[in-house]
């Protein structure tokens, strides 16, 4: 199942910088991404930064193609929540963006369906756009489980409904191609692109971009971004290099 042929996909490709980076090291990638962003062509170019670099990403990227955002958010709106960041706080620094429940967040920190579910909203209510991230592990694919645990990553957030689903963005990162360097075939990708893009299309938001995220290099960006339901990447580690991070997004046919 792929989207309306009439309507062109407009691609996405976002950098997940993890907890890395400095004031000095941000510098000089965004200053490379900047310089560069041309390359990226019609697609649409994001960063997600650590909390503290957000206020340097908003000074930098303003008035550029490129958009910026947080890799996670809490629920709640205000009050004694040490160590949370709100999404109205995310707004203030005029993010675009923000990962909810990255797979890492769900392992170390015991994220469930429902909780991702939850900032999703909270997201949505500050005029953000989550980027909602399902995967399974290897464990779960060798058992023939990954289409049964995604359907239940995703459960919570299908019941959101369709106007919700049209202001989010799902990314699929099997765990098991997460830093690893070990990506999904584009086949083995498409399968569950499509998966998900058939769950979407029954709530009515088939439209809902879908990125592929797991070990995403320019040398395999071009295969993935041809099949039908993959409608650009989230990257990690490569999205450290700006080079290769914007030889990634112009890979786009
Ligand atoms: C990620 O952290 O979302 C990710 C996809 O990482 P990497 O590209 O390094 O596998």
């Amino acid at each position: 199942m792929s989207q309306t042929p009439s309507q062109p996909r407009k691609f996405l490709v976002m950098g997940n910088w993890k907890m890395h980076g400095s004031l000095a090291d941000n510098a000089a990638l965004l200053s490379g991404l900047v310089a560069g962003a041309q390359r990226a062509g019609d697609v649409q170019l994001a960063v997600c930064a650590p909390a503290p670099y957000l206020d340097q990403a908003c000074r930098t990227l303003t008035g550029t193609a490129i958009t910026w955002g947080a890799q996670d958010v809490s629920v709640h709106d205000r009050g004694a929540y040490t160590g949370e960041v709100s999404a109205a706080m995310l707004a203030d620094f005029a993010c675009s963006w923000v990962l909810c429940g990255h797979s890492e967040r769900r392992a170390m920190h015991g994220e469930s369906s429902a909780l991702v579910a939850a900032k999703a909203v909270a997201a949505l209510g500050a005029g953000l756009t989550p980027v909602v991230c399902v995967g399974e592990t290897l464990a779960d694919r060798d058992a023939g489980q990954a289409e049964c645990v995604i359907g239940d990553q995703l459960d919570p957030i299908l019941a959101l409904g369709a106007d919700a689903l049209s202001r989010m963005v799902l990314a699929y990162e099997p765990v098991w191609a997460i830093g690893t360097g070990r990506t999904a075939t584009p086949e083995q990708a498409q399968a569950v692109h499509g998966f998900i893009r058939a769950a979407l299309a029954k709530q009515g938001a088939a439209q809902t971009r879908i990125l592929y995220g797991g070990s995403v290099k320019a040398a395999n960006a071009a295969a993935l971004f041809a099949q039908p339901d993959i409608d650009g990447a989230l990257v990690g580690g490569a999205s450290l290099i700006a080079d290769e991070f914007l030889n990634i997004a112009a890979s786009v046919a």
